[in-house]
């Protein structure tokens, strides 16, 4: 900690320092380039130019880092504390974060596009979410089994597992990394993060809080660097327990197969596609915008998009305008302006997969209501801007219902009947999320008890907490965040037993009674 305190950090990376920079990664307390010396140049999404180039570490970079923090496990310095100096470093680092929020929500903007006030905000959630984990770190414990043995204690600890891997995508960079590093540092593990070769910036600032909040060196460290090369070589590192990945499905499988090399255990939050159902007696207005921002917010690029909305027939069509009106009027442009309310797509890459997959509806047949193009704004045409696009007439065989786009498309499919619905809605890849719009709690609960989603929304969308257990089921992955879940997730159960009988027992048959 400085000898002014905690107020006086002035953060080295910030979104004008880090401007034309190249920035290093985070092994051990220490900033260094990639051991190649290689960058990675990382794209401003509203102009589409370059804006810094993070370092492009490979293997041996890793392997310095899982050493790193395999050293910083073992340490007293960490493994020493106890849980409650560990809650009070987490303390520091929250009041840390929401401090330098501001700071870190511009770069986070800049770096994927996301609205200011969207990651402002979120950054500002995130100093609760590691208050909330550093309040759980003293309070993790384990039972005691009564057995039918007499003079026997069973019971059961909570170990921490050693090193994490994390391996994070570009739309909510310090969010998605947190919900594994969080639980983390409450349980005693120590972690190598690998952001997405396209957003590494606010991992790597992140590193200066981690070491003024006073975390002993190697107990955080950061690589940026490609998926092929720094992600597999983290999965596949036999020094790693246990393997974080948010991501794609593709990516996902492969990462199962890295981590399995070395019986590393894995924790996947994968894609979705995910249905909004809205049912005749649903209030419209409410319904109307529980769609439109379950599907729209962040340019779509949200994991829990809610991309195929089934809706009633007899209110399908007033449905539909309602739609078309409040998706004509959203407000396209600079993520950094007050009254944006959606900014550009993170990458060109993406741009385009949502400009082929709208090809796609119109190819499929479906109507195209709004959006569909690119918006002609003046200001706009360097960026990665892409209109919300809605369809109707959709059947859920089409490619726009059964892909992820990750982008601002959604498509309406009509229902009469519950079952078929129910049928519809489960026939998917994904398992991630669910909503639905209805006054009638019986159908509601007999929706979500059917759906095969991990996380179902009544009479809202999107509505997240830091103590609500998320993850998906089928090709959305496996494995929770949030909630005492997480501390499950990433802690081993130990089951200790001792004899205070003081009498010899027949060295040669195992004590059953
Ligand atoms: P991605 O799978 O392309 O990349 C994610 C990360 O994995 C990046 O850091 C990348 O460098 C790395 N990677 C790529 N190939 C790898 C390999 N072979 N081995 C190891 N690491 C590798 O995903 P993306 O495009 O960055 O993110 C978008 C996807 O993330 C979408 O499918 C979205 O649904 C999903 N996502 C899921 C959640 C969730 O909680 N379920 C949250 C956010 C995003």
């Amino acid at each position: 900690m400085s000898d002014g305190g905690v107020d006086d950090l002035m953060l080295r990376f910030t979104a004008s320092t880090v401007a034309g920079q190249n920035l290093p990664i985070y092994i051990e307390g220490a900033w260094k380039p990639a051991r190649s010396g290689q960058t990675i140049a990382s794209y401003d999404p509203t102009t589409g130019s370059p804006w810094y180039q993070a370092a492009d570490a490979g293997a041996g970079d890793v392997d310095d880092a899982v050493n790193a923090a395999g050293r910083a496990f073992a340490d007293a310095n960490w493994r020493g504390l106890t849980q409650t100096r560990r809650a009070g470093l987490m303390f520091a680092l929250a009041d840390l974060i929401s401090r330098h929020a501001e700071e870190l929500a511009r770069l986070e903007t800049r770096d994927n596009g996301k609205l200011f006030r969207e990651t402002h905000a979120q950054i500002g959630y995130l100093a609760d979410y590691y208050r909330y984990f550093a309040g759980i770190a003293d309070k993790i414990q384990g039972d005691t089994i009564p057995v039918n043995k007499p003079q026997m204690l069973n019971f059961t600890v909570r170990e921490p597992l050693g090193v994490v891997g994390i391996i994070v995508p570009w739309n909510s960079p310090l969010n998605t990394m947190s919900v594994t590093v969080a639980p983390c540092l409450a349980v005693g593990n120590t972690v190598v993060v690998k952001p997405s070769e396209h957003t590494s910036a606010s991992a790597i600032a992140f590193a200066e809080l981690v070491a003024e909040a006073g975390f002993p060196d190697g107990v955080y460290n950061v690589v940026s660097g490609c998926g092929r090369t720094a992600g597999e070589a983290l999965a596949r590192h036999p020094g790693i327990s246990k393997i974080a990945f948010t991501g794609s499905t593709q990516t996902g499988r492969a990462i199962a197969q890295s981590a399995a090399s070395h019986l590393a255990q894995a924790n996947l939050e994968l894609g979705g596609k995910s249905p909004h159902v809205v049912f005749e007696d649903a209030d419209l207005g409410r319904a109307a915008n529980g769609v439109v921002a379950g599907v729209f917010a962040a340019a779509g690029q949200t994991c829990v998009a809610g991309s195929r909305c089934f809706v009633h027939a007899s209110v399908h069509d007033e449905m539909i305008d309602r739609l078309e009106t409040l998706t004509g009027q959203i407000r396209v442009g600079d993520p950094m302006a007050d009254d944006t309310q959606v900014g550009p797509l993170a990458l060109r890459a993406q741009l385009e997969k949502v400009e082929q997959y709208v090809g796609y509806g119109t190819e499929d047949g479906a109507r195209l209501v709004t959006g569909g193009c690119r918006p002609d704004d003046a200001g706009l045409e360097g960026g990665w801007y892409y209109r919300p696009t809605l369809f109707a007439g959709v059947s859920n065989d089409m490619r726009i219902a059964r892909d992820e786009i990750f982008g601002p498309v959604a498509g309406v499919i009509k229902f009469s009947d519950e079952d078929d619905l129910l049928a519809q809605a489960n026939d998917t890849d994904y398992g991630l999320a669910a909503g639905i719009w209805t006054r009638d709690v019986d159908r509601a609960m007999r929706f979500a008890h059917a759906v095969d989603a991990g996380t179902v929304w009544i009479n809202t969308y999107r509505s997240a907490a830091m103590m609500s257990p998320m993850g998906g089921f089928k090709d959305s992955g496996y494995g929770k965040h949030n909630g005492f879940e997480a501390v499950r997730d990433y802690s081993r159960l130990k089951n200790v037993v001792l004899d205070y009988s003081g009498s010899a027992q027949d060295a040669f048959v195992i004590r059953l009674k």
